[in-house]
């Protein structure tokens, strides 16, 4: 089945859910169905690991080098950006800050965790 045709078939059976919750999640399904890659956004472990496998001569000047990292960028697949979501992990007591940040392991007081904010360092969307 192709991405436009599992849109085609949630938008057919959302009216038919007779709930509002269920219409509600068909209704994100869509939307997320529905977001075009971005063209200008690539993975940056991607790109690291293609400038980590650069064949690189010894002689190759800065330009050069550059001018090879800038085709290794441009031939890299464009990718959907996705939020990120982490959770806070808790402590043991004995830590003065006692939760962090499952994404980027950052720790801070407890009033974040309770709070569900997003992680003030990497912005990681807590559920
Ligand atoms: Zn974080």
């Amino acid at each position: 089945m192709t991405r436009e045709e599992a849109i085609k078939w949630l938008k057919t059976f959302k009216g038919n859910t007779g709930m509002t919750e269920l219409s509600q999640a068909f209704d994100v399904a869509i939307d997320a169905l529905s977001a075009e890659p971005c063209e200008d956004a690539i993975s940056r472990a991607e790109a690291l690991k293609a400038i980590n496998e650069m064949d690189i001569p010894e002689d190759m000047s800065v330009f050069e080098i550059k001018s090879h990292i800038g085709v290794e960028i441009s031939i890299l697949p464009p990718v959907q950006p996705q939020p990120k979501i982490g959770h806070w992990i808790i402590l043991p007591p004995i830590f003065e800050e006692i939760c962090k940040c499952s994404n980027c392991h950052s720790k801070f007081k407890q009033a974040l965790q309770i709070s569900n904010s997003p992680c003030p360092n990497c912005g990681c969307r807590m559920v």
